[in-house]
């Protein structure tokens, strides 16, 4: 029998989804699950982008479309980063694809040679490790423990960065653990990131508009212009719209990246659907009252989840200021028994939580960080307070 490529050794499936689908199975067993798991914004963008997408149908060219994007939709995008204050990009600066996942595998692709380095922080989201490994890259991981909140300090990036990775991956908000860099930090980080010329610095910041506390949103840029020519922003409408099946995500970048990137979409995609392209102008450029009144929702709910899990003895929980996911750190639950069942491990808390409970959560290993498991807190407040209280009463089983 042929063989696969060698690459298809170091490519995994996502463990987000093999928790989601055991969670889907349970349920259509009939179970009563709660899902905590996987990442969906869980509200729908508002009318106006429904009614773009049956105009656009309706006058459907039957053609291909751009390999960059349509230059209505990169123009609709530059009207929306100037409105997140980066200011000065053109059309010559922007690339489009399907969905931000892709954008980081083109990126990748684009910038990483086998056995190159590229180094990002601990927690991180699932998908840097896979593309990165599927790459061939070398992956240099900067652990931040929940006593530094999860975040990553400048003398970390110092040490990582004078190793002259030729990629730094930069996650705010972060997914998985909510953590929202200050104003102040980012300043720190691109003092750093200034003395080091020979680094490309992409901030994958997808959940930009969902920031609460007045912390705002604050990128590389913002606070040092200069280092434009080295930082690639990744955005995308799958969290701040409600349209992850929409697939639609973008960089903003220096030429020579925004360029390379649509040279592989044109041996990959070729070009986003012409429907698709139509609803993302309208969500881009139309009013923009959903993902507003979305953050403040998810305000309120992060302050239900972080209520309860503060209320466990033991539980360490960093409190989330942006996205909608909670990171606490469980290990207290380590070498304890459920149900007469010993944990040792978020995997083993994950398993016990879902099948004696009914609540899906992701351990934390699969983000690098296995004292902890991540909490996707978007559901409607009924799923979410009853799932909350079936955490709580989980570890008050614990002997
Ligand atoms: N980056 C981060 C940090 C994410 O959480 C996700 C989605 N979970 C993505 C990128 C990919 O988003 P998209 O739906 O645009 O592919």
């Amino acid at each position: 029998m042929p063989q696969l490529a060698t690459r298809m050794g170091r490519a995994k499936p996502s463990a987000i989804m093999v928790i989601a689908e055991k969670a889907k199975r349970l349920k259509a067993e009939g179970r009563d699950i709660v899902s905590f798991s996987i990442g969906v914004p869980n509200f729908l963008p508002g009318e106006h982008v429904y009614a773009a997408a049956r105009e656009a149908l309706a006058k459907d060219s039957g053609q291909y479309g751009s390999n960059r994007g349509s230059d209505a939709l990169v123009d609709a995008f530059l009207g929306h980063i100037e409105a997140l204050g980066l200011t000065g990009y053109k059309r010559e600066n922007v690339s489009t694809g399907v969905g931000a996942k892709q954008i980081l595998y083109n990126l990748a692709e684009a910038l990483l040679d086998e056995g190159d380095e590229i180094a990002f922080p601990a927690p991180y989201w699932t998908s840097y490790l896979d593309i990165a490994e599927i790459v061939g890259a070398k992956i240099n991981i900067l652990p931040c423990p929940p006593e530094q909140h999860y975040k990553l300090t400048p003398a970390q990036l110092d040490e990582a960065l004078a190793r002259k990775p030729r990629v730094f991956l930069f996650n705010n908000p972060s997914n998985p653990t909510g953590m929202v860099y200050t104003r102040d930090e980012i300043v720190a980080l691109a003092d750093v990131i200034a003395k080091y010329p020979d680094t490309w610095i992409i901030t994958d910041d997808i959940y930009n508009t969902m920031v609460f506390d007045g912390v705002g949103y604050h990128n590389f840029v913002h606070v040092r212009p200069e280092l434009k020519d080295r930082v690639i922003f990744v955005d995308s409408l799958s969290k701040t719209y409600g349209m992850p099946g929409w697939r639609v995500g973008f960089i903003a970048a220096p030429e020579s990246v925004a360029k390379a990137v649509t040279t592989l979409n044109s041996n990959h995609i070729t070009s986003l659907p012409e429907v698709i392209t139509a609803a993302a102008v309208a969500a881009l450029s139309g009013p923009q009252d959903v993902p507003v009144a979305k953050c403040a929702e998810f305000a309120v709910k992060r302050d239900r989840v972080y209520n309860a899990l503060v209320s466990i003895a033991g539980v360490v929980c960093p409190r989330p200021q942006g996205a909608f996911y909670a990171f606490p750190d469980i290990s207290v639950a380590f070498g304890k028994k459920h149900n007469g069942v010993e944990i040792t491990s978020d995997v083993d808390f994950c398993a016990a939580l879902l099948e004696t409970k009914g609540v899906a959560c992701v351990p934390g290993s699969a983000f690098g960080e296995p004292r902890a498991l991540r909490i996707s807190y978007s559901c409607p407040d009924e799923a979410l307070d009853k799932g909350m209280a079936r955490i709580v009463e989980f570890f008050a089983e614990l002997t």
